[in-house]
C-alpha cells in the first residue's frame, strides 16, 4: 500500500514537471518584454541574453523583430540595415561577421526560438515580423517562419505574431489559423480585426486614448488588447485600470510593481471615468455645474465658462481668476431671507470667477475607490476640495446627508491636505467633524493621487497610496454614520471663505489653475 501511495505520488510529481518538448502555460501578468529585457542589464535588443532575462522575470511575453536576410536565413534584428548593410541584400555569413554588443552571435530565428524553449514555463514568444516593400517576400516570410515553427515544435512557446504588415498577418493566420495574431497599425478598428480574423489588437497607446471607445468594443469582441511601448508609470496605470491583456514596455520592473499597486490587483474594476483625453468644454455627460456665490461666505462666483473650465492638454483645468462680474442674485429676495446666504444677494458684482463642477444627477455611488490625480492652484486665499455629498442632501440637508472630503487644502497651510467626513453628529458647525491632514511634498508642482476607499466598514483617505485618515463605521445611526447611499462628485476652487479667507486674499497670485489628470471610480468585483 505504502509503495502503491509512493508510485502515484511519483507519477504526479512528474507530469506536474515542465518539460523540454512544449510544457509552457504563459504567464498571467500583462507583461510584454520589448526587444526582450534587456534595458536594466544594459543588454543589446533583440539578443538572446535579454529573452532569457524576460524568462527569468517570468514575463507573460518577451517581443523580438523577425527579418529575412539575402539567403533566405531568418535572423531577429529591429532595423533594416544592420552595421550598414542592408539585411535584406546581404548573406547571413556576412551579416554575422559583426557581433552584437554582448559578444553574442547575431540571432537566427532559428536559434532564438530554440533558447527561448530552454527552461521557460511561462514567457511566450511575441514575434513580430517586419514588412519589406514587396508583397511576394512578406508573404514568404510569413511562410518560411510557419515552417520553422513547425519544424522545431515550437507552436506552443509561440504567443503571437505581431506585425504592421496588415497582410502578412492574413498570411499567418491562413497557414496557421489557430495561431494568434495582433495587428500593430493602430489604424483598424476592433470590428475590422474581427472580420479579417486577426485576433487583438496591439496599438500605440495614443491610438486608445483618441478612440477609447475601442477597448470596450475588443473586449466584446473577444479580441485581445496590447499597446505599445509603455514606459511611464501614468500609461501604465491606465492601461492597468482598463485591464489590458498585454503591455508591451521597456521597463517590465517598473511595470511589474505598478501591477502590484494597481486597485484591479486588490479586486477593483473600473466602474467610471473621465480620463480628459478631449479639448472644450468638460465632457456634459459626466459633469453639470453649480453657479454663482454658493456658501460659506466664500468670494468666488462660479461659472461654466471655459475661461473657468476646460479640458485641454489631456486635463481638466479649472481656472480661478481675479475678474469683475455682475452678480445675478443681487438682491434675490429669496437669498436675503436666509442668514447663511444673505451675502450672496448683498454684492452687486464678485471680484473673482471659478468654476465647482459636478457629477450630481449624473453619476454617484455607493462605496467602492474614488481616486483623483490633481495638481493644485496655489496662493494665500484659494481653498481647492474634491468632496462628495450624499444624493439625498436635497431631501435631508446638510449634514445630514453625509460629507467626504477626500482632499481639501487651504492656500495658507501649503504643506498640507486634509481628508475628513462630515455627518450629524460630526461636523464643522460643532468642531466635531473627523478629519485628519497629512504633508504633501509639491501640491502645486506635481499630480499626487487622492483617493478614498469606501466599503460599509470603513473608509480609507488616501494620499499617494498612504491611508492617513481611517474612519470606522460605529454601526450607531445615520447621524454618525449617513454613508450606506450613493454620493456625487464635486471639484471645485473657492476664493476665500469661512476657512480659505481666514489669513486674506493674495491678489498678486492669479489667475491659479487646478489640474485634475484623471477622475478613476472603482468598485469591488
Ligand atoms: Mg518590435
Amino acid at each position: 500500500m505504502r509503495n502503491l501511495f509512493l508510485i502515484i505520488f511519483i507519477l504526479s510529481f512528474n507530469a506536474c514537471k515542465p518539460s523540454a518538448d512544449g510544457e509552457i502555460s504563459f504567464a498571467n501578468n500583462p507583461v510584454v518584454a520589448h526587444r526582450g529585457a534587456w534595458k536594466s542589464s544594459n543588454l543589446p535588443e533583440n539578443s538572446i541574453a535579454s529573452l532569457k532575462q524576460a524568462i527569468q522575470l517570468n514575463c507573460v511575453g518577451s517581443e523580438f523583430d523577425v527579418r529575412m536576410t539575402a539567403d533566405s536565413v531568418l535572423i531577429v534584428t529591429h532595423d533594416e540595415d544592420y552595421n550598414d548593410l542592408l539585411v535584406q541584400e546581404t548573406t547571413y555569413e556576412d551579416l554575422a561577421k559583426f557581433k552584437l554588443s554582448n559578444g553574442e552571435v547575431l540571432p537566427t530565428l532559428k536559434d532564438y526560438i530554440l533558447a527561448g524553449m530552454e527552461n521557460n514555463i511561462g514567457t511566450g514568444l511575441v514575434c513580430e515580423i517586419k514588412p519589406t516593400n514587396n508583397k511576394e517576400l512578406n508573404f514568404k516570410i510569413a511562410e518560411n517562419i510557419i515552417a520553422l515553427v513547425k519544424e522545431l515544435k515550437a507552436e506552443p512557446y509561440i504567443h503571437s505574431y505581431i506585425s504592421f504588415g496588415y497582410d502578412i498577418l492574413k498570411k499567418i493566420t491562413e497557414l496557421d489559423p489557430l495561431a494568434k495574431t495582433q495587428y500593430l497599425g493602430s489604424t483598424k478598428t476592433p470590428q475590422q480585426l474581427k472580420d479579417d480574423g486577426i485576433s487583438g489588437l496591439d496599438y500605440y497607446m495614443d491610438a486608445f486614448k483618441k478612440n477609447p471607445d475601442w477597448i470596450k468594443s475588443a473586449k466584446d469582441l473577444g479580441l485581445s488588447l496590447n499597446a505599445w511601448t509603455v514606459d511611464k508609470q501614468d500609461d501604465m496605470d491606465w492601461l492597468l485600470a482598463n485591464e489590458f491583456d498585454f503591455i508591451t514596455t521597456d521597463e517590465p520592473y517598473l511595470l511589474f510593481a505598478r501591477i502590484k499597486a494597481s486597485p484591479v490587483s486588490k479586486g477593483y474594476q473600473l466602474v467610471w471615468s473621465d480620463e480628459f483625453n478631449y479639448n472644450g468644454k468638460p465632457d456634459s455627460a459626466n459633469w453639470g455645474y453649480d453657479y454663482g456665490f454658493i456658501a460659506n461666505r466664500e468670494d468666488q462666483y462660479y461659472t461654466d465658462s471655459l475661461k473657468n473650465a476646460r479640458v485641454e492638454d489631456g486635463h481638466l483645468i479649472i481656472e480661478t481668476h481675479k475678474e469683475e462680474i455682475p452678480n445675478k442674485d443681487y438682491n434675490n429676495p429669496d437669498l436675503l431671507k436666509k442668514s447663511w446666504m444673505k451675502y450672496a444677494a448683498e454684492r452687486k458684482t464678485a471680484v473673482y470667477t471659478s468654476a465647482r463642477l459636478t457629477t450630481k444627477n449624473l453619476a454617484s455611488w455607493k462605496y467602492g475607490r474614488i481616486e483623483i490625480s490633481a495638481k493644485l492652484p496655489r496662493g494665500v486665499g484659494l481653498w481647492p476640495a474634491i468632496w462628495m455629498l450624499g444624493g439625498n442632501r436635497n431631501e435631508v440637508g446638510w449634514p445630514e446627508c453625509g460629507e467626504i472630503d477626500i482632499m481639501e487644502h487651504v492656500g495658507f497651510d501649503p504643506d498640507s491636505i486634509f481628508g475628513t467626513i462630515h455627518t450629524k453628529a460630526y461636523n464643522h458647525m460643532k468642531g466635531t467633524q473627523k478629519g485628519k491632514k497629512i504633508f504633501i511634498d509639491q501640491p502645486y508642482d506635481s499630480f499626487n493621487v487622492f483617493a478614498l476607499e469606501w466599503t460599509p466598514e470603513k473608509m480609507d483617505f488616501l494620499l499617494n497610496d498612504t491611508v492617513y485618515n481611517q474612519i470606522l463605521n460605529e454601526h450607531k445611526t445615520t447621524d454618525e454614520w449617513p454613508f450606506d447611499q450613493k454620493f456625487y462628485l464635486i471639484m471645485n476652487t473657492a476664493v476665500g471663505g469661512m476657512l480659505g479667507g481666514k489669513k486674506g486674499i493674495d491678489d498678486s497670485v492669479f489667475p491659479q489653475q487646478m489640474r485634475v489628470d484623471y477622475v478613476r471610480v472603482y468598485q469591488l468585483k
